[in-house]
């Protein structure tokens, strides 16, 4: 099945047992203070979930795009060097507001998988939360007698509440999930050590596809649970990691999700997928990012300064730097890709069809400009480098990386990417001291280049003339430097 076939597959089987396919909402959130990215599937129906909207159906379901680089989930790290987490990725789900509960939720997700899907159910695992004493809390046993209907004992594990305990937040609704795992390892290894033991030890062979969330409860403001009037279901699967079971690959870059893209990046590169290690992480950033900053324009968040586009703007920066460094992309290139992308994706998401102009556009200025103060900023990290060896020390000065961030827009992560890589490290806190300096000279600039507009009578602090924001003075001194 291709992953179009995928995706059409689960909202359609959804569909059959009544549910209303919905659309995925913007990956940008606008309107929520909590929260910059779409993270999960549930976020868009939130404020039905607190009772403060009611649900146009009782039973949803559709393929949300989520982004994990903020907060309370941050894979970004992760990404290009494991196999099966991204920063943008799709989440398969299911929900039920007060309808349907863990019976038809778990009956549901197995013949989905085992009937309609035919995977092999001797790889499946499944989890179930142990209980919590000190909260008065028992083992889902419901949970339990419905997986022990499909799984052998073997096969059914508890978890603990950090694995199986899901809250909305510090109060308001939360309880128990299980999840379903999958052991694509070769028999020989399964023979060796039971998968049993594998799960949620990130094996990246032994993985976590799907999570099964049975709201139950309301966490009060004193801490105390109370029952949920409305119990919820709300389901998560990862599509790449669904799309890399039914095609029998062990990576979700080798489905065709990342495919298409890897082999334009590899052709353009002059070079093929699985023929350098380091070079094949930077393929798999390159794949991933391109996802992220595409959407995320379409969804209306330029590259930035601040908040939600700063973040889209390091991502992309932490692309092109893994695409000069290993890949050999002095020029911007990102923008070259998008054309697959849209190829492959924009049936299924018209916004990126038509917003592609804008976001290649967007992303080759973001590259231009990045690309400019790499080349400098990269000769002069090596240079730091070089003489930190030569004084027989590991850590760079803080100093010295705030320089990169202040002059050649490095970010922090960036500059202990390129150390961690050379076996360095940054003086972080150096670091974050000499930002600190450069806000409050920041400030005492805005004071000063507006000087002729200022009345400051006696004993009067208060300016009174144009005010910057922290961000235009920061744009009014490197204006200066450069
Ligand atoms: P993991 O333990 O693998 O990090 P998770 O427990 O953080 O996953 P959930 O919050 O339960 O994930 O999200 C539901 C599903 O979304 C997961 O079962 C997984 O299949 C998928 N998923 C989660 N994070 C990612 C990611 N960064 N990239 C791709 N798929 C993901
Ligand atoms: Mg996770
Ligand atoms: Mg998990
Ligand atoms: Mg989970």
């Amino acid at each position: 099945m291709t992953a179009n076939e995928i995706r059409d597959s689960f909202v359609k089987f959804f569909e059959s047992k009544g549910h209303l396919i919905v659309p995925s909402a913007p990956m940008v959130i606008k309107d929520d203070p909590t929260l910059m990215f779409t993270n999960a599937g549930m976020n868009q129906f939130k404020d039905i979930i607190l009772g403060n909207r009611p649900a146009t159906s009782k039973r949803c379901t559709d393929s949300q795009k989520c982004l994990r680089v903020s907060g309370k989930h941050n894979d970004l790290e992760e990404v290009g060097h494991d196999t099966y987490h991204h920063t943008m990725f799709e989440m398969l789900g299911n929900w039920s507001f007060g309808d349907y509960f863990k019976k038809e939720a778990i009956e549901w997700a197995w013949e989905y998988l085992v009937d309609v899907l035919k995977i092999d159910k001797s790889n499946l695992y499944a989890t179930v939360f142990e209980g919590s004493p000190e909260e008065g809390l028992e083992r889902d046993n419901e949970a339990a007698s419905y997986w022990e209907k499909f799984l052998p004992a073997d096969h059914i594990i508890n978890g603990n509440k950090h694995d199986n305990f899901w809250e909305m937040g510090a109060t308001g609704p939360c309880g128990p999930c299980s999840e379903i795992h999958i052991d694509l390892r070769p028999e020989e290894e399964k023979a060796k050590v039971p998968g049993r033991e594998l799960v949620n030890k990130d094996n990246p062979l032994v993985i976590e596809i799907w999570n099964l969330v049975f709201m139950q409860y309301n966490r009060k403001a004193d801490q105390t649970l109370e029952p949920l009037p409305a119990k919820v279901i709300d389901t998560g699967m990862g599509f790449e990691r669904l799309c890399a079971v039914m095609q029998g690959k062990r990576s979700n870059y080798d489905t065709d999700v990342f495919q298409p893209i890897i082999k334009v990046i590899g052709d353009l590169s002059d070079c093929r997928y699985g023929e350098d290690a380091k070079k094949d992480v930077a393929m798999r950033v390159v794949a991933d990012h391109l996802r992220t900053i595409a959407f995320s324009i379409a969804d209306g968040q330029l590259p930035g300064n601040a908040k939600a586009g700063y973040v889209i703007r390091r991502i992309l920066r932490r692309a092109v730097r893994y695409a000069y460094t290993f890949l050999g992309q002095k020029e911007a290139f990102m923008y070259k890709l998008l054309p697959v992308l849209v190829q492959e994706m924009g049936k299924s998401y018209p916004e990126l069809e038509a917003q592609k102009v804008l976001i290649s556009k967007v992303m080759k200025e973001e590259e231009d400009s990045f690309l400019r103060t790499l080349e400098t900023g990269i000769r002069l990290l090596d240079r730091v480098m070089a003489e930190t060896r030569a004084a027989g020390k590991t850590v760079i000065d803080g100093v010295e990386a705030f320089t990169l961030f202040d002059t050649y827009g490095f970010p922090l992560d960036l500059t202990e990417l390129i150390c961690r890589e050379n076996g360095m490290a940054v003086d972080e806190e150096t670091f974050h001291t000499e930002m600190q300096k450069q806000k409050e000279r920041a400030r005492n600039a805005a004071a000063v280049e507006t000087g002729d507009w200022v009345v400051v009578k006696e004993g009067e602090t208060e300016f009174k003339g144009w005010d910057y924001t922290e961000h235009e003075c920061h744009i009014l001194r490197y204006r200066k430097v450069t």
